[in-house]
């Protein structure tokens, strides 16, 4: 019995320690947020399987926290979503990356994350009208990733949104394909331009057939809608070799390259051969 009560204990203190980080991530976060300090935006390249050009880069939010050092996504994007934060955040992340990317010479595309809140507070179109507009980025650059919880809580209010994103200029991208409660029957009831193949599927495709299937089967739905595939976390040149014999058609990872700040762009830019 005394036994159970210090397992308890042990399991209460755990639980309180991780109540009280929460709680602190949460106020750093804000006032990061509301002073302006701290948020920065990194810049993974995506390239075409068949040449290797990089043609455009995806925005991922990185926080330079005052005293834990750089704070990564895993670690912060679910008590922004639990907050709310997540839909000041990602405007904040929006808004540098299209001023960030409309100096891009020669001009690439920009992908942006936008989490499920977003879709449901706050004005998201007219948000992205006024991050183009305040930037000057060229509507038909962006792209905005977003997963596949949205498509299921509200099918019919999200197509809606989605349209009038699409109405912009702006293209939507299907991401992490394959997680969750994904199904085909989505590439074709939403209007997405671009679908990535979650990096479980990369990291697996080389042992396992059947995960090699899905991936042929997902490459040719997707071609017959016209609809293009990016690989995520493609690390080996084994996988792009195989990738490139599938008929993907882009490919992001470490492979290319790690995610990079604003600064780093240059050296990528020209292709990676
Ligand atoms: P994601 O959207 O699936 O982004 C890809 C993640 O995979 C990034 O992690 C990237 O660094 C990592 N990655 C890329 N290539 C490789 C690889 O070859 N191997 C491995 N192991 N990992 C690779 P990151 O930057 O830590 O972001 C994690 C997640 O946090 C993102 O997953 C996305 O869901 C979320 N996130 C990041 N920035 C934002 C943002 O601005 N807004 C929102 N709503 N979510 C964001
Ligand atoms: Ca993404
Ligand atoms: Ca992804
Ligand atoms: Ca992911």
């Amino acid at each position: 019995k005394a036994d159970g009560r210090d397992r308890w204990c042990a399991y209460s203190e755990e639980f309180d320690r991780t109540f009280r980080h929460r709680q602190s991530t949460e106020a750093d976060l804000r006032e990061a947020l509301l002073t302006e300090t701290g948020i920065e935006v990194y810049y993974q390249p995506i390239a075409t399987v068949s040449s290797g050009e990089v043609i455009g880069f995806e925005a991922l939010a990185r926080w330079r926290h005052p005293t834990r050092g750089m704070v990564m996504p895993d670690d912060f994007i679910q008590v922004a979503e639990a907050s709310g934060l997540i839909v000041l955040l990602g405007e904040r992340i929006l808004r540098q990356a299209c001023q960030d990317a409309a100096s891009w010479s020669p001009p690439l595309r920009l992908s942006v994350n936008v989490s499920p809140l977003q879709f449901v507070q706050g004005d998201l179109v007219n948000m992205i009208a006024g991050a183009l507009a305040d930037s000057g980025l060229d509507p038909q650059l962006l792209e905005l990733e977003m997963t596949e919880g949205v498509l299921i809580d509200d099918a019919s209010g999200t197509l809606l949104l989605l349209n009038r994103i699409r109405a912009l200029g702006v293209s939507i991208v299907l991401d992490d394909f394959g997680t969750g409660f994904s199904s085909l029957s989505y590439l074709q009831h939403f209007p997405f331009s671009k679908v990535k193949l979650d990096k479980s599927f990369i990291t697996d495709m080389l042992e396992n057939c059947d995960v090699t299937s899905i991936v042929k089967a997902v490459l040719a739905l997707s071609k017959s809608l016209n609809i293009a595939v990016v690989a995520e976390g493609v690390e080996t040149s084994a996988q792009l070799e195989l990738l490139r014999e599938l008929g993907c058609d882009q490919a992001q990872g470490y492979l290319i390259s790690r995610p990079l700040p604003i600064n780093g762009l240059s050296e990528i830019l020209g292709g990676i051969g």
